[in-house]
């Protein structure tokens, strides 16, 4: 980048963080000959990441089948389609800050699994479960007593052990 202040061409970067609801990334510059702060903003294109399955075959990184994921898995769970779509699209900004370019099946189910835990522990569980194909039972029941073991987060979810 090209200091607007000296024309100098070479800087470092003090800071990144996302902007504009993740679109873009936002780096706070600082110019190595005269030390004049400046801010770039770097758009981002979502078509850019690439899914790559078991197989091996490759498919692009879709919102709506993220969301589709996340929907499925919360269904007739007390959770509003706003926060999955905030969770879908921190999801894929996440990624696209790595800058990754391809990412395995493997790593979306595990991140959808983070969210998800926070999100709701029933959709969390249900989604585990058929994502991990759970190999043995006993995996299936640590999981579950990981669940219950932890403190209660509140009136959110208070049905949820009582079901
Ligand atoms: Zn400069």
């Amino acid at each position: 980048m090209q200091c607007i202040k000296c024309g100098n061409l070479k800087d470092k970067v003090v800071d990144s963080r996302e902007a504009k609801g993740a679109l873009a990334i936002r780096r706070r510059r600082e110019c190595l000959n005269c030390g004049y702060r400046f801010t770039t903003y770097e758009q981002l294109e979502r078509s850019d990441i690439h899914v790559v399955k078991r197989n091996g075959a490759r498919e692009s990184l879709k919102r709506n089948k993220l969301l589709d994921g996340l929907v499925k898995a919360c269904e007739k769970r007390p959770v509003s389609i706003e926060v999955l779509e905030s969770a879908a699209d921190e999801i894929i900004s996440e990624i696209q800050i790595e800058g990754i370019r391809e990412v395995p099946t493997q790593t979306i189910g595990a991140r959808v699994m983070k969210s998800l835990e926070t999100i709701d522990p029933v959709a969390y569980v249900r989604y585990a479960s058929v994502y991990r194909q759970f190999q043995e039972v006993g995996e299936f029941i640590e999981e579950i007593q990981s669940l219950e073991s932890r403190p209660s987060t509140g009136a959110r979810h208070p049905d949820f052990f009582s079901q």
